[in-house]
């Protein structure tokens, strides 16, 4: 038996309890991986999922939980034997199939990565997901031209937005580490000193992005922008993003809906590049990995993780809806 947080679905309402289950009960699913997980952690999508939000699960009972780091017990995939240590974000799982908030998890090999030389099990789950999508986003912008040296030559800062969520954190810090100037927009008041410390040059007030632009153009402001807002923020930094600058289209915090017009990119050159790092290649998923462990300060990355139980997650579920979960929270399952 087993500890999981279950979904389950009566008349179109979703409850959540803490259940004890068989091992019986997890996916029979092709050249599968069993494993004991050690630590999860709680991403945007998960509060979506706990709260029932976006139809994201269509099948019931569900054990949610998008990103698990952990210990192989059994396997059926030649790349991986028991005792291996192993981390799975993305792919869909705990979303089409069950998740890590759960002690026991079993996933097809293919979607899993040994864990990354240099990183712990609870730390790579600091990172999770957030922090791969933002080490993807940096990489898409460093890929369309935007760099330090640049973006200091032509006087534009980089910013990040929804800078005090998990991907906002992990962006900000990576960003001033590789030696950006970075402008951080947040909400929060309370989050000035935290962004600050994380490496943030500038703090810009979410209120300031989040109004529609009058204009189509406005003064070029951004050499670049990790955005995690989407809505009128992210219509807004199009309109203030400098020639040839590169928008990484990251989340939407803020609203799905996007109105804005062809000039950013027809007069401005300006790049908008979608990140997706649910069904990204294996192949830059453990490139990215690879960054992470080269380019961020660990001692960084524990000063913006805090860790909770399984029991906390439906409260925590919540928050994080809300805007009121600061950085990266990991989920000690045996806690
Ligand atoms: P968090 O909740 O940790 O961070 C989101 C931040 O956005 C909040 O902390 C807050 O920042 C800001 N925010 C929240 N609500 C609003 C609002 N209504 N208007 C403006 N700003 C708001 O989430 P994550 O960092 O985990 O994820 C961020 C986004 O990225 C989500 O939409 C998520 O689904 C998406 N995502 C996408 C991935 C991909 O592969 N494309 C992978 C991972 C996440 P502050 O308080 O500083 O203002």
């Amino acid at each position: 038996m087993f500890k999981a947080v279950l979904l389950e679905e009566s008349d179109g309402k979703i409850s959540a309890g803490i259940q004890d289950l068989d091992e019986a009960r997890l996916p029979g699913l092709e050249a599968a991986v069993t494993v004991a997980v050690e630590y999860s952690t709680l991403n945007y999508k998960d509060g979506m999922i706990l709260n029932g939000i976006g139809r994201l699960v269509r099948t019931y009972p569900h054990v949610p939980g998008v990103d698990f780091a952990g210990v192989v017990e059994t396997s059926n995939h030649p790349d991986y034997k028991p005792g291996d240590r192993v981390v799975s974000t993305g792919w869909r799982v705990g979303e089409m199939t069950w998740g890590g908030f759960a002690q026991k998890a079993r996933v097809k090999g293919d979607w899993l990565v040994p864990l990354p030389e240099g990183l712990t099990n609870k730390r790579a789950m600091a990172l999770g997901t957030a922090g791969i999508t933002a080490m993807m986003a940096v990489m898409a912008l460093e890929e369309h031209g935007v760099s330090p040296v640049r973006s200091a030559q032509e006087g534009g800062e980089v910013l990040v937005t929804g800078a005090a969520g998990g991907v906002g954190s992990v962006a900000v810090t990576l960003l001033a580490k590789l030696g950006y100037k970075v402008a951080a927009s947040t909400g929060r008041q309370e989050a000035h000193d935290y962004l600050r410390g994380l490496g943030a040059a500038t703090i810009v007030e979410r209120a300031e992005l989040a109004e529609i632009s009058k204009r189509p153009l406005a003064r070029e402001r951004w050499a670049g922008c990790v955005d995690s807002v989407g809505g009128t923020t992210l219509a807004h930094v199009l309109t203030e993003t400098a020639h040839g600058g590169s928008v990484a289209a990251v989340g939407l915090a803020g609203g799905n809906a996007l109105e804005t017009t062809v000039l950013p990119f027809l007069l401005r050159g300006v790049n908008l590049l979608g990140i997706d790092s649910v069904m990204c290649p294996q192949a830059r998923r453990r490139a990215a990995w690879a960054r992470l462990v080269e380019d961020l300060p660990m001692e960084k990355l524990d000063a913006i993780t805090e860790t909770a139980a399984l029991g906390d997650l439906l409260t925590l579920g919540q928050k994080i809806l809300k805007g009121q979960i600061r950085g990266r929270l990991v989920i000690d399952v045996n806690a």
